[in-house]
């Protein structure tokens, strides 16, 4: 029988794997750093133009290794300078992309999972059910892939200024590949951008966010959507796992640990759900005097879904009354109405392995669905 040989996707590892890989290779763990500046700052994919490597181990990497990077399917413009990307997950499965262009920053949402096991009852990326966890090498490709295509900006830095884990999945559910990547987008070796540039969103797996802290404590954001546990426990379901008080405590300590940088609390503005003024006073006690701003995002409608947005004077409310008691809280712009490129829009194609019913919907107000009104939120900056 043959035995084919496999080689190792160097796109992705981590800076001590490289070394790893190099080290069981006779070579200096230093070298690391030499491939991964010819992989992310010189975005080149062929060994033999690796010319302050040793021609010995050129031609030892093209026999055990190579730089692969996840195909793109399709790109999407928007006429406001958005893009969306869909790069393909295999087996006829995509994962989504979006680039947010703004005067003063770029702004890449990545995607980190195929699907998303938690469910929460108003996100389409919830809906469609968990495929697989993204590899470190599909996540990073798509910011490679970004860098590449995207022209330079005025002042000839990459486009991509700051990195977002808001598309599809939960990236503290497949913490080992993101924290490499987290790794390789703050290494000098890499892109190094500032951790301050660089966000995680979570819907709060508590175990991994104080990990994260330890880790790679980049920026944090926190999808809390509601101020009660009763509410919580409805729409985003991970809540009976780790309830209110417990994901404080833990967005309190990562606080601590990164100097008392505060921590984004984002708030989907559901109508008739979560956006009376009595949430808002919940909201403003449970954060008051921590460390915390709260954006508000509008809720962004998907096929199927019974959630309503917000009106805008609802919406400018409840802003009003988080500042009055004390908050920072800002509202999530529109951007990117003609692609469909949302905050919990993004659904690329996802067969999923956990099969449940759209529309469990339990507090949702019982009105005719409503489709995609064309209305995409993807700007990640806020008024
Ligand atoms: N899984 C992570 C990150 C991806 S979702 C998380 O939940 O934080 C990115 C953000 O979009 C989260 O705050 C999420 O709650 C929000 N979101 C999901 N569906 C949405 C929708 N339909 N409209 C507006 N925001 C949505
Ligand atoms: Fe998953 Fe985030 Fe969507 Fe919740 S909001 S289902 S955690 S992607």
């Amino acid at each position: 029988m043959t035995t084919i040989a496999t080689k190792t996707n160097l796109l992705g590892l981590s800076q001590g794997d490289l070394e790893q890989f190099l080290v069981a290779r006779s070579e200096k763990p230093f070298r690391a750093q030499q491939i991964m500046q010819w992989i992310y700052q010189r975005d080149c994919d062929d060994f033999d133009e690796m010319t302050d490597l040793s021609k010995s181990l050129r031609s030892q990497l093209k026999g055990d290794a190579e730089i692969i990077s996840p195909m793109v399917q399709a790109r999407h413009n928007s006429k406001d300078g958005c893009i969306k990307w869909l790069f393909s997950s295999g087996s006829g499965q995509a994962v989504e992309t979006v680039f947010i262009p703004e005067s003063d920053r770029g702004t890449l949402c990545i995607s980190s999972q195929v699907g998303c096991a938690l469910d929460c009852s108003f996100c389409a990326t919830g809906a469609q059910g968990f495929n697989r966890n993204l590899s470190s090498a599909e996540i990073i490709g798509q910011v490679r892939h970004a860098i590449r295509e995207l022209p330079r900006r005025s002042n000839d830095e990459p486009a991509v200024t700051n990195v977002v884990f808001m598309g599809m999945g939960e990236p503290l559910a497949n913490y080992r590949n993101v924290v490499s990547v987290l790794e390789l987008l703050v290494s000098d070796w890499s892109y190094g951008m500032s951790r301050r540039r660089v966000t995680v969103s979570t819907s709060g797996i508590v175990p991994h966010i104080n990990k994260l802290a330890d880790d790679c404590n980049v920026a944090l954001a926190v999808s809390l959507h509601a101020s009660s546990d009763d509410l919580r426990d409805q729409i985003v379901p991970i809540n009976k796992l780790h309830p209110i008080n417990t994901l404080l405590e833990a967005c309190w300590q990562y606080a601590e640990k990164r100097s008392k940088r505060f921590i984004t609390f984002e708030y989907v503005m559901l109508r008739g759900v979560n956006d009376s003024i009595a949430h808002a006073n919940q909201l403003a006690s449970l954060l008051k005097g921590k460390p915390a701003k709260v954006n508000l995002i509008p809720f962004n409608p998907f096929f199927g879904t019974e959630f309503k947005r917000s009106s805008v004077e609802t919406i400018r409310h409840f802003q009003d009354r988080l500042r009055e008691r004390g908050l920072i809280a800002t509202t999530r712009k529109t951007r990117g109405d003609d692609i469909d490129a949302a905050c919990g829009q993004l659904a690329g194609k996802v067969s999923d392995r956990i099969k449940k019913p759209l529309g469990k919907k339990i507090i949702a107000p019982k009105t005719s669905p409503e489709k995609p009104n064309g209305h995409s939120d993807i700007r990640l900056s806020s008024v």
